[in-house]
């Protein structure tokens, strides 16, 4: 079993922040991904390929890159409303324990 790197676990925050926009200006599969760090700022990203400064200057897998390919499978899946976290019928699975 595998536990999540820190940057899988944020790429999920901004999945779950609603963070990966869709991007119609811009082509192919390029997203808009919003900063979680600039605010107001927002990244052009793909499965492997993102303006944000981790992986421009530092060549990182970053977590925007992460974060659109996680939004990939939730789309082709489509059964996952990721833009509707608080609909649930009165049980939401929360995780009580930080370990
Ligand atoms: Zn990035």
């Amino acid at each position: 079993m595998q536990s999540l790197t820190d940057r899988q676990i944020k790429a999920v925050q901004l999945i779950v922040d609603g963070a990966v926009q869709s991007a119609p200006k811009v082509e192919g599969s390029y997203r808009l991904v919003k900063s979680q760090s600039a605010e107001g700022a927002s990244y052009v990203t793909s499965s492997y390929d993102c303006s944000c400064p981790d992986h421009t200057y530092r060549g990182h897998t970053c977590k925007h890159m992460i974060a659109v390919r996680l939004q990939a499978v939730l789309d082709a899946s489509g059964s996952v409303d990721v833009q509707a976290p608080h609909t649930t019928n009165g049980r939401m699975p929360v995780a009580e324990r930080e370990e």
